[in-house]
């Protein structure tokens, strides 16, 4: 998992050095120093880093790159230092961050359990739309040429008689599922006449195919359902 954060900068204080020298203009008397120190932040502050200072010189007006600076004012940089303590705050990420991880996991977890219990509705209403079907609503099947490879195509109710079910198969045809989910839903795309299918038996626990022919031995599998101008997938 990433975090992007950012450095920031506490700031402990800044002290004139009355009597130091600037190592770069050799005027006295003009060199400040402030302790600071880095800290992680993300919407708050996660944790400190290294303790710094920097150091200025007013009657030149530069900053004083560290690798100029003199042993006193190394001397002093480290009394300086000795006199902060990290704030408290500045650890709050070591908690908080933990506990926006775990939160943000369980959040994932919740995502994937609704999506879950979403796909097990959608089978359950194409399930239901196959038991209980009604004149109109077409479903997206996959059944077997004569020659056993699949076949992806679409089945339109014309009516239901007892457990009969009678079925207008479409001229549409696909060998494979790119643009299946375009259902064709014009009247002229389905053949007139219907041709006898039995009503699944829920007791098999097939109740998503479709068996027709002597002794069942062609069958079609309903994977989504058109109904009220929208599919409805199993997955
Ligand atoms: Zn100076």
């Amino acid at each position: 998992m990433f975090y992007y954060y950012q450095l920031r900068n506490h700031h402990y204080k800044t002290e004139a050095l009355p009597l130091l020298l600037c190592p770069l203009c050799l005027h006295a008397g003009s060199v400040s120093m402030s302790v600071m120190q880095k800290y992680y932040w993300l919407a708050g502050p996660l944790a400190p880093s290294s303790r710094y200072a920097i150091a200025w010189c007013e009657h030149c007006g530069n900053y004083i790159p560290k690798v100029k600076w003199s042993d006193e004012m190394d001397l002093f940089y480290n009394h300086l230092k000795k006199g902060t303590s990290t704030p408290p705050r500045l650890y709050l990420g070591l908690w908080v961050m933990p506990l926006l991880t775990a939160a943000f996991v369980g959040v994932l977890l919740l995502a994937i359990n609704v999506s879950n219990s979403r796909s097990q509705s959608r089978a359950a209403a194409v399930t239901d739309a196959v038991m209980h079907p009604q004149p109109g609503t077409i479903f997206q099947v996959v059944t077997t040429t004569d020659s056993n490879t699949p076949l992806y195509t679409y089945f339109k109710v014309d009516h239901a008689a007892g457990d009969s079910l009678y079925l207008l198969p479409c001229n549409v045809q696909r060998t494979d599922a790119m643009d299946w989910d375009d259902v064709p839903t014009a009247a002229g795309s389905y053949i007139q006449p219907p041709f006898v299918v039995s009503l699944p038996d829920t007791a098999g626990g097939s109740s998503d195919m479709f068996t027709w022919g002597s002794q069942g031995h062609k069958y079609a599998i309903v994977e989504g359902v058109w109904t009220e101008g929208k599919l409805l997938k199993k997955y």
